[in-house]
């Protein structure tokens, strides 16, 4: 009864999408004006959905406002747009700090002592747990689109991966994608780029990619959505498996269609 009260909402919301003052606030984000005027539509009414099921929170004094929600909700569901999905069920609560927050860690030493140390962080995704984002970096990732910093999809391109229950760069695959050896050719891309940045030749993705296979998925998607059409020339086969993966073709129609 509860999936079908949730379908019949969404359908509702999707069909209705923002309300007028919600929908100017995507404006702000440059990365939406190349989308196809069919695609923008379907993304505003998935906004919506974000919006309406998810619990967004001010932590660290920021005072929640409509702006916030909206730009870091249209950010999470354009990675999602030709997906299937369910809204990044697993996420119930998205938490926002002003700024970089910090994040401490407590972990027993095999000697016994236990040590704490502390973080600055602009976002974290926690498995099973909420997304938690610094406002002035979610904002100013969307509102640079051409720079691949973007901590928004960083955030819930981790979630993404976490949808199988195990961080490792590989989300769960289609069935299409997952036959035709997506994960070896993942892994191929993250060894070619450790390479590269061993022998410094020239990167696109930041080199936090290198840390670990999730870092590697994490970044280079927002180098996919961010910078497309470096990434398809400079490194074809990383973003035909992102192409692949999110089923977007963001370099196919950039400059094609917005302002910008
Ligand atoms: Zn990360």
């Amino acid at each position: 009864m509860f999936h079908f009260l949730r379908g019949f909402r969404r359908k509702r919301f999707l069909r209705e999408g923002l309300s007028e003052e919600s929908h100017a606030w995507l404006d702000y984000l440059p990365v939406l004006h190349d989308l196809p005027p069919g695609d923008r539509k379907r993304l505003e009414g998935m906004t919506r959905v974000f919006l309406e099921e998810k619990h967004f929170e001010g932590c660290g004094g920021l005072e929640m406002r409509d702006k916030i929600k909206v730009v870091i909700a249209a950010q999470a569901c354009l990675l999602v747009l030709n997906l299937h999905h369910d809204f990044y069920h697993r996420v119930r609560t998205i938490l926002v700090y002003p700024t970089t927050f910090k994040h401490g860690t407590t972990w027993r030493r095999p000697d016994g002592v236990v040590e704490r140390r502390e973080s600055a962080n602009l976002g974290e995704a926690w498995p099973g747990g909420p997304v938690v984002l610094a406002w002035d970096s979610a904002y100013q990732g969307g509102r640079n689109a051409d720079d691949g910093q973007n901590t928004v999809f960083h955030e819930f391109a981790h979630k993404l991966d976490m949808l199988d229950g195990i961080t490792d760069g590989i989300p769960p695959l289609s069935d299409d994608i997952k036959n035709d050896g997506w994960r070896e050719e993942f892994f191929a891309a993250y060894e070619k780029y450790l390479s590269d940045l061993k022998h410094g030749r020239p990167r696109l993705l930041d080199p936090y990619a290198a840390t670990e296979p999730a870092e590697f998925f994490a970044t280079a998607t927002e180098c996919f959505f961010e910078l497309s059409v470096q990434l398809q020339q400079r490194e074809p086969q990383l973003y035909s498996l992102l192409e692949r993966f999110y089923r977007q073709d963001p370099a196919g129609h950039a400059g094609h269609y917005g302002t910008s």
